[in-house]
């Protein structure tokens, strides 16, 4: 795809052009070229209002490489990857696939350009498979024929929920995670992740510039939330320690190293995404 006007025999089936894409803005900020127009506005506004923007897209999918490679190892081999984005480098069937080939992934995300790709690259691998759903209806998703057919409920299983409940407007987002927890077996992961407001005025005035764009621009939802609104998500689950230094919890992306530590220095912008992996007992 290319900035500038698109006729539409170029757009594919479902995507509006004109209207900013979550998947294909985050996507650009890791570097991926699948942009129209109005995405790299969204990007401009965004890096604009806070140079360092690009750190939290960063810090994310840097915490959801290392969580998939730490609970693969745990002997875990199902994986539900929920608002999965766009291909990158890393994805989630790679990462567990390179140390299970058994492993299976099924991914759900609900954006056009997400699925064409997704579909693309996994025709050859019958361990994965990608699921067009709204994961903001837990019961759309659970209750797939696909998911089901992927994936034992009776057997511990991981669920990604990663860069994704921030995108819902509202308060009901815990009770769309309970949904989630509730179905999974016990033994079971959560890999989470969500922007952060870390309530100091320097970093809080960034959490609020970042969100003045999403919030109010095209895109429409992009929320920074306070540690309890984030903790109030994650019921029902017992946190494991991010790092070999900090309590159980959530920490900073950026921090989350089961194998760390972490070697370069943080950015302020950085600092405003969290990160934490809950096992169900
Ligand atoms: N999980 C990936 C990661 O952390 O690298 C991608 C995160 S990206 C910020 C959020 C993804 O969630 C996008 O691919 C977007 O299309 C998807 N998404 C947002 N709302 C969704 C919905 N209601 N149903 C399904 N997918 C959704």
């Amino acid at each position: 795809m290319t900035a500038g006007p698109t006729s539409p025999s170029q757009v594919p089936v479902g995507v509006d052009p004109n209207r900013p894409s979550i998947a294909r803005v985050y996507g650009g900020f890791l570097g991926g070229k699948d942009l129209y127009e109005v995405d790299r506005q969204v990007m401009t506004k965004i890096s604009d209002a806070v140079p360092e923007a690009v750190d939290i897209a960063r810090g994310n999918r840097g915490f959801l490489n290392r969580a998939c490679r730490f609970l693969v190892q745990t002997r875990i081999d199902q994986f539900l990857d929920c608002g999965s984005g766009l291909p990158t480098a890393e994805n989630t069937h790679q990462i567990v696939q390179r140390f299970n080939d058994e492993a299976r992934v099924v991914y759900v995300d609900n954006d056009p350009v997400v699925l064409a790709h997704g579909r693309a690259l996994l025709e050859d691998n019958f361990r994965v498979r990608m699921v067009g759903a709204d994961i903001f209806q837990p019961a759309t998703v659970l209750e797939n024929d696909v998911v089901r057919a992927n994936l034992d409920f009776t057997r511990p299983m991981v669920l990604l929920q990663v860069g994704t409940m921030h995108h819902v407007e509202g308060d009901h987002a815990p009770e769309i995670m309970r949904e989630y927890v509730d179905a999974l077996p016990s033994g079971s992961y959560v890999v989470f992740s969500h922007f952060f407001d870390p309530q100091t005025p320097e970093l809080s005035a960034i959490a609020r510039k970042i969100e003045n764009v999403l919030v109010n621009g095209p895109m429409g939802a992009g929320r920074f939330r306070t540690r309890d609104e984030i903790m109030g998500m994650l019921d029902g689950l017992e946190l494991i320690k991010p790092n070999a230094q900090a309590d159980p919890g959530l920490a900073v992306c950026d921090e989350w190293w089961q194998d760390g530590p972490r070697l370069t220095p943080l950015s302020d912008a950085a600092r405003c995404i969290v990160g934490g992996v809950g096992r169900k007992p």
